[in-house]
């Protein structure tokens, strides 16, 4: 019994032509080049520009699984969070101003 070669597919949203794709954002389509998912790739680039503005402050994610006390604290700690990221941001604006 031979195995199954996984190979996914996908339409191409821009030239409407099935193309191969490794399940990855970055991949583009083999007719036109353009990409297979540019929504995915999109939400990517701004999560990783978004990551990189919080200074590699990771968020305390808040699941649906959690139950009404855990969400109650993580919301606590998200909040501290947030605002960590807020003074931050204000000293290095009130730096800039300054050196300015
Ligand atoms: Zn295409």
């Amino acid at each position: 019994m031979a195995d199954k070669e996984l190979v996914s597919t996908k339409k191409c949203p821009a030239c409407q032509q099935w193309s191969h794709w490794q399940q990855l954002t970055s991949d583009r389509c083999e007719h036109c080049g353009e990409l297979l998912d540019p929504r995915a790739y999109a939400d990517v680039q701004q999560q990783a520009a978004m990551e990189q503005q919080q200074g590699g402050i990771q968020l305390m994610e808040i699941g649906p699984e959690d139950g009404g006390v855990m969400r109650f604290f993580k919301t606590i700690v998200r909040g501290g969070q947030l605002l960590f990221i807020a003074i931050l941001g204000f000293i290095v604006w009130l730096v800039t101003a300054i050196a300015g």
